[in-house]
């Protein structure tokens, strides 16, 4: 393992390698940004470096400390994860006893929180008292979706590092190059992951994914051209996806966002659901902004609704649909996906 293998986050890993150079470690980090882009990976590879007994500027991963690093061994580097839904204040407790003794083995003592953001109120207030007043050896690495997730106060604190969605082109690349994808396979697991390639390695193993993905897609354009008992049927298909409804929203989401970005700018640069652009022409050709952005809109809010418990999903599912036919809202009468209006 080395920087170089990180992928799509040359700043971050700039910004690190510079403070390894120059010796200006600080005592808090916050490592922001999406799951899957490598906030982890650089974030180990940054205290594998700092305790490296033969190289300065990366791991050398043949020293005592890199090996004992690497099998999870390494006394002076513990790792916060959630317990349960939570990081608690016990959690941190442990940390205050802990971090009043130097280091074991090497010149610095590191606490590496994965999803900062699941500390309660108590554990962040614990958290920030010990942030104020860090021994001189102990660093503390914060791994968060949000910056905005955490307590400013907290966030104050800490020197911010931010990562970035990867690009598609970035996460096809890894895919086919680590992974032995072919060009096909990294191509569609690579643009539905949204920019994380944590998300795009997921859909190696579980396939379903993307089935799901390629049914709603079938679907959804055709759905102008649904009656209404092929209206309910998509909602019955809809919710055979339940587990993956969030992922169905998402789909339908930057379908339409596509057909809006074809408009605008009519070229399949940005669009992340065709490589066929008469068919995308022919498509967004049916609807006008106005009614894509309200379509938009529409399915927004039903990922809201129906995220709450008592929500009568399949109705929920039918009212949506009914109104992205109408494109945007029902319409009544003999004909609801009148073509006279275009
Ligand atoms: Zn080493």
């Amino acid at each position: 393992m080395s920087f170089n293998e990180v992928i799509g986050q040359a700043l971050p890993v700039k910004l690190l390698k510079n403070m390894l150079s120059q010796q200006q470690i600080n005592h808090a980090y916050l490592f922001a940004g999406p799951a899957g882009v490598g906030k982890e990976f650089v974030a180990k590879q940054f205290i594998k470096a700092l305790n490296c007994t033969e190289n300065e500027l990366d791991a050398c991963e043949k020293c005592i400390s890199c090996r004992k690093f690497a099998s999870n061994n390494h006394p002076d580097v513990i790792e916060i994860t959630p317990e349960g839904k939570q990081i608690k204040i016990d959690q941190i407790r442990e940390i205050q006893q802990n971090i009043s003794y130097k280091p074991y083995e090497s010149d610095w003592k590191v606490y590496l929180f994965k999803e900062a953001e699941k500390m309660n109120l108590q554990a962040a207030n614990s958290l920030l008292r010990i942030l104020e007043e860090p021994p001189a050896y102990a660093i503390i690495i914060l791994l968060t979706l949000k910056e905005e997730l955490l307590l400013p106060t907290i966030t104050s604190r800490c020197q911010i590092i931010r990562f970035r969605p990867l690009k598609t082109k970035e996460i096809k690349n890894e895919l086919i190059n680590r992974w032995g994808l072919s060009s096909v396979q990294a191509e569609r697991r690579a643009l539905l992951a949204g920019g994380s390639l944590g998300r795009a390695v997921s859909f190696t193993e579980d396939d379903s994914v993307l089935t799901v993905r390629e049914e709603v897609l079938a679907a959804v354009k055709k759905i102008l051209d649904f009656d209404i008992v092929e209206i309910f049927e998509f909602a019955q298909q809809l919710l055979t996806y339940k587990e993956n409804l969030n992922y169905v929203f998402e789909i339908l989401i930057t379908f339409y966002r596509d057909l809006l970005i074809y408009k605008q700018i009519k070229s399949l640069e940005l669009v992340i659901n065709f490589n066929n652009e008469q068919e995308l022409l022919e498509l967004s050709s049916k609807y006008r902004f106005g009614e894509l952005e309200k379509i938009i809109k529409l399915i927004t809010e039903t990922a809201e609704i129906v995220k709450k418990t008592n929500v009568n999903l399949q109705l929920a599912l039918e009212v949506m649909l009914l109104k992205i036919k109408g494109r945007g809202e029902i319409k009544v009468g003999r004909d609801n996906c009148s073509r006279n209006n275009l």
